[in-house]
């Protein structure tokens, strides 16, 4: 194996590789957004349960409140039946007094059932509102999580795809470079091979020594970039090459 064909046989590695990796990160977006939706159509329910809560709470108010004055009523009504049957002043003007606090009491009971009731009615608005928000989060839960779901067996099944195209491109590779490839394409961003234009180095940007690029146009050795420690094999070789 020559040279050349040493070092087109790991660029042809490190492609597959590079699509394993845009595809490991486009896999990664989807559980966020799913995590995303699925979020808010949580937020979206427990806003709604604390609503329910919030009219349970209201009901309860309001019967507690109508039972009270339904007593304090008939009791009023008692007292008053009572009123012409007394003897004395003292005992009219006392039981006159009682019944003046528990009137004013059954206005301020009154008061409240009917603040209850509005209160009740707002609350019924915020809750219709609320179920229809829930209503459209779950749809999107639905809708785009499902889809989501497609596109991640995709993802998988294109991954299995890409493993297999991968172990066909490392059996073409000389096995003594596989290691040395791996090692550089973690430090280097994912890339351990670049072509040289004139003496620049295309992983790095910079130059490398004049000797190296005539010992690199030559032939022979595998060189790695003095810089960035990629391998490195000429670009007009490699367009003749391709031209050919
Ligand atoms: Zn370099």
């Amino acid at each position: 194996m020559s040279r050349d064909d040493k070092l087109r046989a790991l660029e042809e590695l490190q492609k597959v590789d590079l699509k394993i990796r845009d595809l490991a990160q486009q896999a990664e977006r989807h559980p966020a957004r799913l995590k995303q939706i699925e979020g808010g159509r949580d937020d979206a329910k427990a806003a709604l349960d604390a609503q329910r809560g919030r009219l349970a709470d209201n009901e309860r108010a309001r019967r507690q409140n109508e039972q009270l004055l339904q007593l304090e009523k008939e009791k009023v009504r008692k007292w008053e039946s009572r009123l012409s049957e007394l003897k004395t002043t003292r005992e009219y003007a006392a039981l006159a007094r009682e019944l003046d606090i528990a009137k004013k009491t059954n206005e301020g009971d009154e008061e409240e059932i009917r603040r209850l009731a509005g209160e009740y009615e707002e609350i019924r608005k915020g809750l219709a509102e609320m179920e229809k928000q829930l209503a459209e989060k779950d749809a999107v839960v639905a809708s785009e999580g499902k889809q989501i779901h497609e596109d991640l067996a995709g993802v998988r099944a294109s991954m299995e795809e890409l493993e297999k195209e991968r172990s066909a491109a490392i059996a073409h590779c000389d096995k003594s470079l596989v290691a040395k490839y791996e090692r550089i394409r973690k430090q280097r961003g994912g890339i351990a091979v670049v072509p040289v234009e004139g003496m620049t180095c295309k992983g790095c940007q910079r130059n490398i020594p004049p000797q190296m690029a005539n010992n690199l146009r030559s032939g022979g050795e595998i060189l790695t970039c003095p810089n960035c420690n990629r391998f490195i094999y000429p670009a007009e070789s490699e367009s003749a090459a391709a031209g050919a």
